[in-house]
């Protein structure tokens, strides 16, 4: 073992006794000539570390080192060539590889000079010598690199990637470690970006996002880092902030940027931004932290309407909580029977009789007590619970209806995220088979929010629902944004006119402008129309006077439970 070897030498003595030593005195004449036509360089090196042979390739390459090898050379090639390496990584290598020779183990290892990358693999061979291959790896490297650089970025925007915006994400948070420098990181979510893909086409959306880039890229300081993580998803590292307005001046900027028209293709778009926004070290020091609480911000700020920002606050996360518990109580009230259906019926003004009641969904809590539909549909639609929740709602109230005087119909509420659902019409179809009530004496009812998805197929199942003799309502006629269009688009059976008109009824003449317009319609349309929300003597007057055939509200009568309802039915006269 050479003393270079030694354990001494392993902790760190710098001025070890070099390896190899020297270069024998004729090193060809060990290796044949032709191995000067192998592309590597080829080396054999004795056990006290003398070159005692070296091909053409080896001598290039060492020689384009600067490191000359000639017989007895003083100083030795490789380890030579390794001490003049920087950094940390050096003392590395020369540990490995007089460990490596020491217990006579193959070694592979790298070194660097200028911009050439060397690969030197030091294998044991007979008669304690050693071969030494030597490869310039540097192209190969180049190549790597630039692969490793471009997967870091987004291929679309050239914006960096996720990897990327976590690498950077990391050295800032590094950066606050050290010195205390603050950062910021903005989430950007964009609102409407969807229906633009889906209508005009992916080539049309990828224009989009290359300009929603730039628009970015054009708002931050060199300093700071805009990422693409995701689909219509953007991240914006905002470094060395000294406070939030700063922060702050950006996020509105964004909002205002990215809600500017674009023209994409002969298309005038619009579309918005909502952004999220945590800062370090208020809201985090660690990656994970960071990025969880600006979603937290980004999600309220899509709650609070879309198109504006929010800043993290810690009560997001109690409230992120108490949604996952709801959450997780939903999943199990199906199996635990907790949902119930209350009924409110529906009165034809003309004959003062009823005609049919709405199925209205509560959840009867374990602690809660009776939860409202406001506050668990929404979220049953989103985590997509909806479907097996509606299911049960028709099976419920096909039966329940069976129940009830042959006149009477029964209205079911149909969400948007039920029609992405195959199975809405076979449900429905069962439903009606099992429970034998026939097809006219169910309704459904949808919202606009239903005819604003893929339009095409959404009105084939209702063309389907209508094959079979169900009947579809237009439900909160009038709060959506272009209400009158999609009347057009259907023939629905009914229009149910949302409560906020019959509200506004009390003094308000365009209240009742809108009622007797929505009436006229409907009776040139054939279509039955339903005010929602009556709660006096004097709203059912005027409603009347208006043109509408039937009233829904308090003052015929709350919704009830099934139990309850033969008591309202008695209250009226029968069909
Ligand atoms: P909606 O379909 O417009 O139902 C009418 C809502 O108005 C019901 O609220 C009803 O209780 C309430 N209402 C009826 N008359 C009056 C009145 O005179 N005054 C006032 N202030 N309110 C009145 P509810 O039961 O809280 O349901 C709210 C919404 O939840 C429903 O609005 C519907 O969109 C949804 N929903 C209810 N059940 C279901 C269901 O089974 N499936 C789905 N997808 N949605 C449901
Ligand atoms: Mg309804
Ligand atoms: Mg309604």
């Amino acid at each position: 073992m050479s003393p270079d070897l030694q354990p001494a030498a392993l902790s760190g003595r710098e001025a070890a006794p070099p390896f190899p030593t020297r270069l024998a005195a004729t090193p060809r004449d060990l290796l044949p000539p032709y191995l000067d036509a192998v592309r590597q360089g080829l080396l054999m090196i004795d056990g006290s570390g003398t070159v005692v042979a070296a091909n053409a390739p080896a001598q290039a390459l060492l020689a384009a080192m600067t490191v000359t090898l000639r017989p007895n050379a003083p100083a030795p090639p490789l380890l030579r060539v390794l001490r003049a390496e920087a950094g940390p990584a050096r003392r590395a290598l020369l540990l490995a590889l007089r460990r490596s020779l020491g217990q006579r183990q193959p070694a592979v290892f790298e070194f660097r000079r200028e911009d050439h990358t060397v690969q030197a693999e030091l294998r044991p061979v007979a008669g304690d010598r050693w071969v030494v291959t030597l490869e310039d790896v540097s192209t190969r490297k180049a190549i790597e690199a630039r692969a490793d650089a471009m997967a870091r970025l987004d291929p679309l925007t050239g914006l960096p990637n996720r990897l990327l915006l976590r690498e950077r994400l990391a050295e800032a948070l590094a950066r606050l470690r050290r010195n205390g420098e603050a950062c910021a990181l903005l989430l950007v979510d964009l609102d409407r970006f969807k229906p633009v893909n889906d209508t005009l086409g992916h080539p049309v959306g990828d224009a989009l996002l290359e300009k929603v880039a730039d628009r970015l890229r054009s708002t931050v300081r060199p300093t700071d880092t805009v990422a693409r993580i995701g689909g219509d998803e953007f991240v914006i590292l905002q470094a060395g902030i000294r406070d939030a307005a700063g922060t702050q001046a950006l996020a509105r900027r964004i909002v205002d940027l990215i809600g500017r028209t674009y023209m994409v293709e002969g298309h005038l778009l619009t579309i918005g931004a909502s952004v999220g926004v945590a800062l370090a070290p208020e809201d985090g020091t660690d990656a994970d932290r960071l990025l969880k609480n600006a979603d937290l911000a980004l999600y309220r700020a899509k709650l609070d309407g879309r198109g504006t920002y929010r800043f993290f606050e810690p009560e997001m996360d109690a409230r992120m909580q108490a949604r996952r518990k709801l959450e997780l109580d939903m999943r199990q009230a199906l199996a635990r029977r907790e949902f119930q259906l209350h009924y409110q019926p529906q009165l034809q003004l003309e004959s003062g009789r009823l005609i049919g009641c709405e199925a209205l969904i509560r959840w009867k809590h374990p602690e809660r007590g009776l939860v409202s539909p406001l506050d668990f549909i929404p979220l049953a639609e989103e985590i997509g619970l909806i479907v097996p929740i509606g299911e049960w709602v028709v099976r419920q109230a096909c039966r329940d209806a069976m129940t009830w005087p042959a006149a009477m119909s029964v209205a079911v509420n149909v969400s948007p995220a039920q029609f992405k659902n195959d199975r809405l019409v076979e449900t429905i179809i069962s439903a009606l088979a099992t429970s034998g009530l026939p097809a006219r004496r169910l309704e459904v009812e949808i919202t606009e929010g239903v005819l604003l998805q893929e339009n095409e197929r959404t009105l084939q199942t209702l063309h389907r629902l209508r094959e079979l003799g169900v009947r579809v309502s237009m439900d909160d006629f009038g709060t959506g944004y272009s209400s009158l269009s999609y009347l057009r688009s259907f023939p629905f059976d009914k229009i149910k006119i949302d409560r906020s008109f019959v509200k506004d009824l009390a003094g308000k003449p365009d209240g009742e402008a809108i009622i007797r317009a929505i009436a006229g319609l409907g009776k040139s349309l054939g279509m039955t129309t339903v005010a929602e929300g009556v709660e006096t003597a004097e709203q059912m007057q005027r409603i009347r006077l208006e043109g509408c055939t039937d009233v829904q509200g308090y003052l015929i009568s709350r919704p009830v439970p099934a139990e309850e309802l033969a008591r309202v039915f008695a209250g009226y006269p029968q069909a």
